[in-house]
């Protein structure tokens, strides 16, 4: 499936600079903290359901329009990972109800570990009984329903406003991909690849009232463990309700960059989630109060979905794997012998890449799963000259996307995440290059080229 969106160029000519700055904006927020006691999602450890509420969860929608009429719709959520079947579902209900194409929507996650557990993602992690099963595709149910909900709340919101960007950059991100003589485990690798920038996206009112801040860093949302039993959002949970009450009326929307290997540093206490929290809030406000560059109309936006390989793989593989102690393998075991059963082992995954620019001044590109930060990294170094927003943890949280060099490394983002994941194992070495020429294509289909001119609004 290929769909593109894209706005005549001409029409920026055409236009008065006055005219060329107005946006249509909205937007609207619905509460998603499940009934607890309910299970939580994120760590294998966990051996019970959740004993109350730290902060609640919230689904969040930015709607903009330009004056041409196309649209873009980015939701946020405070959740581990969005399944394919909800993001779907949702994509397919907004499309009937409100005219929001498929290319048009960003469904992404914050990747709290502090979540419930969100229908088919991560389900290898479960021995779910009847009774949780019904409650948590119930939650799922009502989830699909909230989201097209705060859609349709979001564009109902649409009124003037201004949009601009700027950058900051926080340090607690850590890569924690820790080279061992037994192999990469996950600790602290202080020498290896971070990428510590906020960017921030300013909604205002013509009169100049923050309605909205977007805001991303690629960091997971681990501060707290497997032993922690609230729900909650984690640092970033912290950041948006910090950012909401230094600017009462403005909506925080938080999302997840390319931080599939870096994890807070430190973390495993509630007071340091709150202190990363803070550090981002601070760091967000600087960057909202220093001017931040104009960004301008058009809207275009294009979607891609391509497929990733995994490596060959047998039945006798799996066949092996059911006879593991380990419950996990043993689940993920039975899980590919189902599909071999079934006719059809599980060779690939689908994986949707999505661009979303806004005038020449900043292009948003979503990506599926939780890709490493080599992405965002050489992603940055391939299409300069412009802001660049590379959002990882949107429309399907299937698996870790490994870069190559963190396929031949080995360890957790490479091999093992995909036990939890129901997956077969890990990707062929191709992955990186499939993601990335997927990525080209959908940003030339919105305008952007690799080593274009940058773009009047370009990052120095
Ligand atoms: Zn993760």
């Amino acid at each position: 499936m290929r769909t593109r969106n894209a706005c005549a160029l001409a029409f920026l000519a055409m236009c008065s600079p006055l005219l060329a700055a107005d946006f249509q904006a909205g937007v609207a927020r619905v509460k998603i903290t499940p009934p607890t006691p309910f299970w939580m999602s994120g760590y294998a450890s966990r051996t019970h359901p959740s004993e109350g509420v730290e902060q609640d969860l919230w689904a969040k929608a930015l709607a903009l329009r330009d004056p041409e009429g196309h649209q873009a719709v980015l939701v946020t959520t405070d959740l581990i990972g969005l399944p394919r079947a909800i993001s779907d579902e949702v994509a397919v209900r907004v499309q009937e109800r409100f005219r929001v194409e498929r290319s048009q929507i960003i469904l992404s996650a914050s990747h709290t570990h502090c979540g419930p557990a969100v229908r088919k993602n991560l389900a290898v992690l479960y021995d779910f009984s009847e009774d949780d099963r019904r409650r948590v595709d119930a939650y799922g149910a009502e989830l699909v329903d909230h989201l097209v909900e705060v859609v349709g709340r979001a564009l109902e919101d649409l009124a003037p406003a201004r949009l601009s960007v700027g950058h900051g950059a926080v340090g607690f991100a850590v890569n924690r991909r820790e080279p061992t003589p037994e192999g990469v485990k996950i600790g602290v690798n202080s020498a290896g690849p971070v990428d510590h920038d906020v960017p921030v996206l300013k909604v205002t009112a013509q009169d100049g009232t923050l309605r909205a801040v977007l805001f991303g860093y690629a960091c997971h949302n681990t501060t707290l463990g497997g032993d922690f039993y609230r729900i909650g959002g984690d640092y970033a949970g912290y950041a948006q309700a910090e950012l909401e009450k230094a600017h009462p009326g403005a909506t925080a929307l938080f999302v997840m960059l390319c931080g599939g290997d870096q994890n807070p540093n430190p973390r495993g206490t509630l007071d340091l989630a709150l202190q990363h929290g803070r550090a981002l809030a601070v760091e967000v406000g600087r960057v909202l109060a220093s001017n931040p560059r104009p960004v301008r109309p058009p809207i275009r936006t294009a979607l891609d979905v391509v497929s990733l390989d995994f490596a060959p793989h047998t039945r006798a593989v799996f066949e092996e794997e059911a006879k593991s102690e380990d419950r996990f393998r043993q689940r993920r075991a039975q899980l590919m012998l189902a599909a071999y059963d079934a006719g059809q082992p599980v060779r690939q995954t689908p994986y949707p890449v999505q661009a979303v620019r806004l005038g020449g001044d900043l292009t948003l590109l979503a990506l599926a799963g939780e890709p490493v930060v080599d992405y965002t990294l050489r992603l940055k170094r391939e299409l300069p000259g412009e802001n660049l927003i590379v959002v990882g943890y949107c429309h399907d949280v299937m698996c870790y996307i490994p870069s190559r060099r963190v396929l031949q490394e080995g360890g957790y983002e490479a091999v093992d995440n995909t036990i939890y994941y129901g997956q077969p194992g890990p990707f062929t070495e191709t992955v990186e290059d499939v993601v990335t020429a997927a990525v080209r294509r959908v940003a030339e289909a919105v305008g952007l080229r690799p080593g274009a001119a940058p773009g009047t609004g370009g990052r120095p």
